[in-house]
């Protein structure tokens, strides 16, 4: 598991043009407020070649039609037939709406609206507030995010939902609560409360849930709070960040044949020595990674090409057209 975790940190940690706001806590970028996460993604703009995959795709502002694709590997696809999750419903309420990412598969769409709205009676947990999905196309971003890349991963913040309406003001500015203690070793006591366990343990054991990502902290919280019956404990994974929200990604979905899903986790609770190697001073403060770098549309499959340049998208008819 370290070996797999270490493979995968460069993917997923934030690169230099965040790192301000993602320093010792990578974290730090999923919680960026609207104005700092536009800031980071006009630097990057300014700083990548204009046909950066990153740059193409994080342009697009609406889905690409047809039908519903979750294309190549959740760290390098791209995604057709979006749909978004709307910005209000009964049990949820999506934040950071001016990031434009709220779109996703539609099985991951229709995944979190069921969730939401039996996560009241099943955890005493209100409702979500729903961070990142994904962008209108999927594909790399501009900023945060390793993964996310075909509609099937989503951050759903650690903060219960209020009992009020947020201000679409607010949805860009509020900051999410920090379960976490300083230190990074346990959760802090005083954010974290029975109901974290049960919102977590019901996301799990959903059958369409492939893996959750949680802070080690958390899933060390997991660990001593579970109970006898744990099987659903093997999906909750440790990485790093995943203090202010946790991830929740779903298996590849039928009718997307170029899906390409994941190893399962081990089997077992997670619970044991694995657990102890997030705890060593190198992961409990990972050197910074090196800048991100831009990708190219032909490191993503085929098909995300033709997707970025499907009717309705204009990134790549643009760069086409400066480069002629
Ligand atoms: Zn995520």
């Amino acid at each position: 598991m370290g070996r797999e975790a270490a493979l995968m940190r460069s993917v997923f940690l934030c690169g230099v043009f965040t790192l301000l706001a993602c320093f010792g806590r990578v974290e730090a970028c999923a919680q960026d407020t609207a104005a700092e996460e536009a800031a980071h993604r006009a630097m990057v703009i300014a700083q990548f070649p204009p046909g950066a995959a990153q740059v193409l795709f994080g342009r697009e502002s609406m889905p690409a039609t047809g039908p519903p694709q979750a294309i190549g590997s959740y760290v390098r696809g791209c995604l057709s037939g979006a749909i978004a999750l709307p910005a209000d419903g009964p049990n949820w309420q999506v934040m950071r709406p001016s990031r434009n990412r709220a779109w996703g598969h539609p099985v991951l769409i229709a995944f979190l609206e069921r969730l939401a709205q039996k996560l009241p009676s099943e955890a005493g947990w209100p409702g979500l507030l729903v961070g990142d999905i994904a962008q209108p196309r999927g594909g790399p971003m501009l900023t945060g995010h390793g993964s996310h890349q075909i509609g099937l991963d989503a951050d759903i913040w650690l903060t219960p939902m209020p009992n009020r309406r947020l201000s679409p003001a607010e949805r860009d500015a509020l900051s999410a609560t920090d379960v976490v203690a300083r230190n990074g070793r346990d959760i802090d006591p005083a954010a974290w409360t029975p109901q974290h366990r049960l919102l977590l343990e019901a996301v799990a054991r959903e059958p369409l849930v492939e893996r959750v990502f949680v802070n080690p902290a958390i899933k060390r919280a997991l660990c001593r709070e579970g109970g006898p019956e744990r099987a659903w404990m093997a999906k909750i994974r440790p990485w790093w960040g995943h203090n202010y929200h946790f991830h929740v990604r779903l298996y590849c979905p039928s009718g997307s044949p170029q899906c390409h899903g994941q190893t399962p986790p081990p089997p077992g609770d997670g619970c044991g020595r694995e657990l102890d190697w997030w705890f060593t001073e190198k992961e409990l403060h990972p050197a910074p990674s090196g800048p991100r770098k831009p990708l190219r549309l032909v490191d993503l499959p085929l098909a995300c090409t033709a997707l970025v340049a499907a009717p309705g998208g204009q990134a790549l008819r643009q760069f086409q057209g400066t480069a002629q």
